[in-house]
Formats: structure tokens, sequence, C-alpha cells
């Protein structure tokens, strides 16, 4: 046994590395270091086991083709395999998707707890108070604060404008950021280490109270004793080469926690040997989909914060939550339509581009399974209710770029001009609803693992403990059986160390 402290990638033919904590917490993101801090602090010791690599803020990559090589797995390659195949964006490394997300803080909203209750056996008010009880000290210790004016940038502020217009009751985002310089490089990492993203916080505070990180550590499965599970193994894995390594074994003396997110937690599950029917289904996300707006002077998107809008004037009916996203300009190039010589023309505009977004909170339901080799096989496609909402958010967004005094919009939907006017936002609104006819990514992803009272029902209940076996929980996206039609990380955070703090209790 080695005292605690970060370890990471040996070669094959090392000696295998074999821990022995209280607890072992598989994944580092938003949930999986959330319970690591609050098992840390209550004096117990913790094992955090990280298939990806501890980067440092100023090694973060400033393209996108270099974030999905040095923070996603397997170069971002997950997609929906449905009717469409929409890219399910994560991020692999120490700290999670908490690195590349946008570090945006929304409070679960009261009416997801009624329908927990309601729908899923999950006794309500108990849960909002310790949910909400947690997320006033995750927002103090995240810096959580409304984006300061100076990093807000010209694309917020236009929005802002637009909803105005619109008499749309919107809002500056608040974001776990302590003194955003508005550089817009969220997606790729803070290299200014103001985000607020785990690896800056809450894993040094493990490290520091004698816990451990095991980075490059893909757990394989998780170990059982009988029906106990005992801790988690696997075989590391080089972060450059992707070579295999050297193995590892990491014993838990009380509990192992999943955090290893909507996607790969239940296909962890499933590889470990658990049979629980209800494994990998409630799958589901808020798809997002955007549209340019065309100014005539210059927008600048890459100069302020990467999103800093939002209005959740929609979120329950029709059930959409509108943001602004500023996306680097390699990705600006290949949302635009068209190539070559029309592409560079096109492409000349970006400085008076402004993507504005709309995350659809659709109540569409899919799957993750196991594939061949592990990886996970998302099958996941919207019913037509949901579509109707998706093209609706599209052109909610297209008429507040109108209101806000853009030129023309550029929808990027199949079958409709490239660009169009104030008097066209109805094409959009009677557009096709075909998800192949857009561009939509998944990037909030719930379920996989859900709890509930009903083990017919859910994987968990509602502590997180995975049904049919002792010592294993659940503490990520994949526990929240609905979508929320806000920001998940908050819900998340929360979520774990509500269960963490039970654990310990
Ligand atoms: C581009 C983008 C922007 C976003 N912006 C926001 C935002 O501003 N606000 C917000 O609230 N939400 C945002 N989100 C969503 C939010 O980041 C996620 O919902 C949240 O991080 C999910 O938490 P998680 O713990 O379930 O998984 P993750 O944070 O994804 O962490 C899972 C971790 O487990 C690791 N892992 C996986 N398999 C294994 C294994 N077998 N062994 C060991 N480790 C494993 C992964 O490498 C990963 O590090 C955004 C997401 C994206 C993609
Ligand atoms: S906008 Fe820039 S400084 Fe602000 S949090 Fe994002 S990456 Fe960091």
């Amino acid at each position: 046994m080695i005292a605690g402290g970060h370890l990471t990638f040996e070669r094959f033919g090392q000696p295998a590395i074999e821990l022995e904590a209280d607890y072992v917490v598989v994944g580092s993101g938003a949930g999986g270091a959330a319970a690591a801090a609050i098992l840390a602090r209550s004096g117990r010791s913790v094992a955090v086991v990280e298939a990806g690599p501890w980067r440092a803020p100023e090694d973060y990559p400033s393209t996108t083709t270099g974030t999905m090589r040095d923070l996603f797995a397997d170069w971002g390659a997950l997609v929906t395999q449905s009717r469409a195949l929409w890219p399910i964006v994560q991020a692999s490394c120490v700290g999670g998707t908490t690195v590349v997300n946008s570090a945006i803080v929304v409070r679960t909203p009261a009416d997801c707890f009624d329908r927990w209750e309601e729908e899923y056996g999950i006794e309500g008010d108990e849960l909002r108070d310790r949910v909400w009880e947690h997320q006033d000290r995750i927002e103090d210790e995240l810096c959580a604060g409304v984006v300061p004016a100076d990093a807000r940038g010209r694309f917020n502020t236009l929005a802002m404008d637009g909803a105005e217009a619109l008499g749309w009751d919107s809002h500056y985002m608040v974001r776990s950021v302590d003194r955003c310089e508005g550089t817009g490089q969220c997606l790729q990492g803070c290299r200014k280490a103001r985000k607020q993203s785990t690896n800056a916080n809450w894993l040094p505070e493990v490290l520091e109270r004698g816990g451990w990180v095991l980075s490059c550590a893909p757990v394989d499965r998780v170990d059982f004793d009988g029906s106990r599970a005992s801790g988690v193994s696997g075989r590391l894995r080089d972060p450059v080469t992707h070579r295999w390594g050297s193995s590892f074994r990491v014993r838990a003396r009380r509990a192992v926690l999943v955090a290893a997110s909507a996607t790969k937690s239940p296909v962890l599950l499933a590889r470990s040997g658990l049979k629980n029917k209800p494994l990998g289904t409630l799958f589901r996300a808020h798809p997002g989909t955007g549209v340019f707006g065309v100014y005539d002077d210059p927008v600048d998107q890459n100069v302020g914060a990467t999103q800093a809008w939002a209005s959740t004037a929609f979120r329950v009916e029709p059930g959409l939550k509108l943001e602004t996203l500023a996306i680097p300009p390699e990705m600006v190039a290949g949302r635009l339509p068209g190539g070559g010589a029309e592409l560079v023309r096109r492409f000349a505009e970006y400085r008076h581009l402004a993507m504005w977004v709309a995350a659809v909170r659709a109540e569409s339901a899919g799957t993750v399974r196991p594939g061949l080799f592990g990886e996970p096989v998302v099958r996941y496609v919207l019913d037509a209710a949901d579509m109707h909402r998706f093209r609706q958010g599209l052109a909610l967004v297209a008429r507040m770029h109108f209101a806000a005094g853009a030129r023309a919009v550029i929808p990027g939907i199949y079958g409709l001009p490239y660009a169009i006017g104030p008097d066209e936002p109805h094409l959009i609104e009677e557009g096709p609803l075909d998800p192949r006819a857009y561009i939509a990514i998944l990037s909030h992803l719930f379920g996989g693992c859900a709890m509930s009272a009903d083990p017919r029902q859910g994987v968990c209940d509602a502590h997180g403990k995975v049904y049919g076996v002792e010592g294993l929980y659940v503490v990520d996206a994949s526990v929240i059986p609905t979508t929320i039609g806000v920001n998940p990380q908050h819900t998340i955070m929360a979520l774990a160390s509500v269960f963490a703090e039970r654990l310990v209790a």
C-alpha cells in the first residue's frame, strides 16, 4: 500500500498498482469529485479512480481538435446510434466534463423533486431540502456569481437586447468562475484557471486530506466478494499512445461509488455482471441546437465569456432553455453549410456571427448498452412531440436575433435556404420533423442507472444504492430519472453530496 497522492500511468511490465481505501470513487467529474470531497471531509480514506489524465490548465489545448485529442475519450467519437447520429459530448480527464463545460450554475427547480416523487417514488421534500442546502455550500465553495459586466462580450449583451425587445424574461448567467476574464475558451478548458472545474478544488482537497487520485485508469469492472462490492480493477492506459500499461486493483473497505457518467456508468455495471432489468434504460438528454445571427457590426463571439446570457421563460412550456454559446472558429466553419470557395466566402463573415442555442427539455427516453468491446452504445431518438419543441426552440432563437437587429439568420437546417430574413422565421417553424435534417449535440445527459423506489423501474434507490448488491452506489448524472430543463452540474454535484453524506452518516 502507498501513502495518499496522485498516481498515474505505469508501463506494461511494471508491478501492478494495489491500493486500499474506505471508499473507492470511479470517475472524477461533477458527481464523483463532489462525493469524494464529502467522504474525505468525514475523515475516511478515499481513492478516486479516473480513466483520463490529469492536465494542468497551462497544458489545455486551444483548439477543438486538441480538446478532442487531449480531453475527450476516443476523440469524442460517441454518437447516438439511431435515426440521427448526434454527437454525445463528454470529457475524459481528471475533473471530467466540468473541465470543458461552461460552469453554468442553476439550482434544481422544485418541480423536479415533485416529479421524481410522483413518477419514481423518491421522497421529494426531504431530498429537495438537502439538495438545496448543499447547493448553498457548493455555490460558496465554487465562487458562483453572475458573469461580470466586463466579461460579457457583445454577443451576450445582444441576446439581452433581443429578449428585452420581445419582452421575454432573461438574465446574465451565474457561473462557478472566480473572476472570469472573458476569453471565450471554456469549452477547451480554462487556461486562466478561473473556472472552478473539480480538478481545481475538490480533487486537490481529497489529496490534501490523504486520499488518492489514480489517473489514466479506466476501470474495467467492479469486483465483488459474494454480493458485496469489494473494489475495482482494470489496466492503466497511456494518455498519448493509448497503449495499455500495468494493471491496477483498488480495494474498498466500505463501498464503491460509481460516477463514470450517464453513458459509462450503466455499461460499467453491466460489464461487472449486474443483471438489473432497468440498467441502461431511461437514458435522456437536453439536445442542444442553435442558429447563427448575422449582424452588420462585428459581434466577435470569441470576446467574452463562452456563455453568459440565458432565458428560462420557456422551460415549462414548451420545454426549452435559451442560451448564448460562443464556439471556436473551426467549429463555426464546420457548422456553416457549403464547401470550398463558397465556405471561405461565408466564413469571411465570422466576426459578424453570433450563435444562440436552445436546449430541449426532451421527454424521449433511450437506452445505453455495452457494445462488442464493452463501449457504450446509445440508442436515442426524439419523438414527434420533442421534435416540435426542438423546431420551436430554433424559431424562438431566430426571432430573438431579428429583435436584436440581425440582418439575417443562418438556420443550418437541411432543406431550408442558407440564410433567411426577418419575415421568414416561420420557415423554421414549418421545417422538417426528421432529426437528420438538424445539427444537434447531446451534452446534458441523464439516466441509465436511474433512481426509483421500485427496483423494477430503477437501478438505485433514493440513496443511490444499487439494488440487489451491497456496498455499491451510483453518484452521477445517470441516477437522475428525468430531464430537468436546466444545466445539470449543480444538481449532479448536490445529489452526489447528499448520497455521500448519507453514506458516512
Ligand atoms: C460542452 C459542455 C458544456 C457544458 N456546460 C455545462 C454548464 O455550463 N453547466 C452545467 O450545469 N452543465 C454543463 N454541462 C454538463 C455537465 O458538465 C455534465 O452534466 C456533468 O459534468 C456530468 O457529470 P457526471 O459526474 O455525470 O460525469 P462527468 O463529469 O462526465 O465525469 C465522468 C468521469 O468519469 C470518467 N470515467 C468514465 N468511465 C470510467 C471508467 N470506466 N473508469 C474510470 N473513470 C471513468 C470519465 O473519464 C469522466 O472524467 C456541459 C457539458 C458539455 C459537454
Ligand atoms: S471565459 Fe475564459 S476566463 Fe472565463 S471561465 Fe471561460 S475560459 Fe476561463
